[in-house]
């Protein structure tokens, strides 16, 4: 078996022993002479699996019982359009917090079904960075407040949430599980599963059960929270084997001693990265503020463009993949989620080390 160190933003590396797992769990899942693709999403042996997932993320993000975690489909995008179609009504208005392509896209989702107001943006700002507190001019009465916790184009993260009346929407698509994070602080937190949770194919929402009630009763029965609520999401067809993913990847998170100790070796993993650029002389340019820099998606600049596509190309020598930047931001974008290992890492830094010797 050979693997190599996968950099890719999405859909990225999995922890090698879940893939083993589901390898093993594969042809006969438990002695039941099918795979856990072939059975019904209503029998036991899969309602066991759909629950630990549940249970797990529960556990690891000390979700509390008034909150509601839900499987659903569409991704990332699919939320950027049921937030305002379940929560923008008719004459109110939802504020975005604007920094990266991702916030931006929700929001101009949101227009379409709503008011949706930029109440902070700072998406013309280089080098990247969140807004600030003070920057964000919420309107009274809002919907809820929109954020992304982690642009993974730009390679930003919020380091704290900000403080508002109304509900608070995170998308945590690129950033979920990576830190510990105090939910009773949001209203609704979303996270497609394919960057740091498990295979692409499902999305994780966590929402107030109280606030989905208040949802818009108008739209269509599959489009309301409040539907896959009731039904423990198996209203619809779940996508069962990317649930069974989460599960496993999830449990192996518990075994790893919660999320601050998580966090912690995601830092260092980052900072090595951060270090071997701040000490290029300027020949690696980071392209986010350093107060706001992901610990998710590293991203930073060569010289030249050329450069960049020889770093990119000999890396491969090196089994260094994924390394291009998004294609609307060129560059290169080392993603580093919680399944990343440090040597993989380390292994980065030789090469920006070496590369720079022969090519400064
Ligand atoms: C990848 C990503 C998305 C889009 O996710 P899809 O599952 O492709 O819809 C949305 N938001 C953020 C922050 C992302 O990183």
């Amino acid at each position: 078996m050979k693997r190599i160190f996968n950099f890719s933003a999405g859909p990225s590396i999995l922890p090698v022993e879940a893939l083993q797992q589901a390898q093993t769990d594969l042809v006969d899942y438990q002695g039941t002479g099918m795979s856990i693709m072939e059975m019904s999403h209503r029998g036991k042996v899969y309602e066991a699996v759909h629950q630990e997932a549940i249970d797990n993320l529960r556990k690891i993000l000390g979700v509390p019982d008034d909150y509601a975690i839900l499987f659903l489909q569409g991704g990332g995008h699919e939320q950027f359009a049921w937030v305002p179609l379940n929560f923008l009504t008719e004459g109110k208005t939802a504020d975005y917090m604007l920094a990266g392509a991702w916030g931006l896209k929700a929001y101009k989702e949101a227009q379409t079904i709503g008011k949706a107001n930029a109440a902070a943006d700072v998406t013309k700002i280089k080098p990247a960075r969140m807004p600030s507190q003070g920057e964000l001019k919420p309107t009274p009465g809002a919907a809820y407040l929109h954020i992304t916790s982690n642009e993974t184009i730009e390679g930003i993260q919020l380091k704290s949430f900000p403080k508002t009346d109304a509900p608070l929407v995170a998308d945590m698509s690129s950033d979920i599980l990576s830190r510990p994070i105090d939910v009773k602080s949001f209203g609704l937190i979303y996270a497609g599963a394919q960057k740091n949770v498990g295979p692409a194919g499902v999305t994780i929402v966590i929402v107030r059960k109280d606030w989905v009630e208040k949802g818009n009763p108008k739209i269509p029965n599959m489009f309301r929270y409040s539907t896959h609520l009731k039904e423990n999401s198996l209203y619809n067809t779940p996508p069962c084997f990317a649930i069974y993913m989460v599960m496993l990847v999830t449990r192996l998170l518990l075994k790893k001693g919660g999320l601050a100790a998580i966090a912690e070796t995601n830092r260092k993993k980052a900072q090595k990265l951060y270090e071997t650029i701040d000490g290029s002389s300027g020949y690696y340019r980071g392209t986010a503020d350093p107060a706001h820099r992901s610990d998710m998606n590293v991203t930073f600049r060569l010289p030249s463009e050329e450069l960049e596509e020889r770093f990119i190309k000999q890396a491969k020598e090196y089994s260094l993949d994924g390394l291009k930047g998004h294609r609307s931001v060129g560059g290169i974008r080392a993603s580093i989620y919680n399944a990343f290992p440090a040597e993989g890492v380390d292994a980065l830094v030789g090469y920006m080390k070496e590369f720079q010797k022969k090519n400064g």
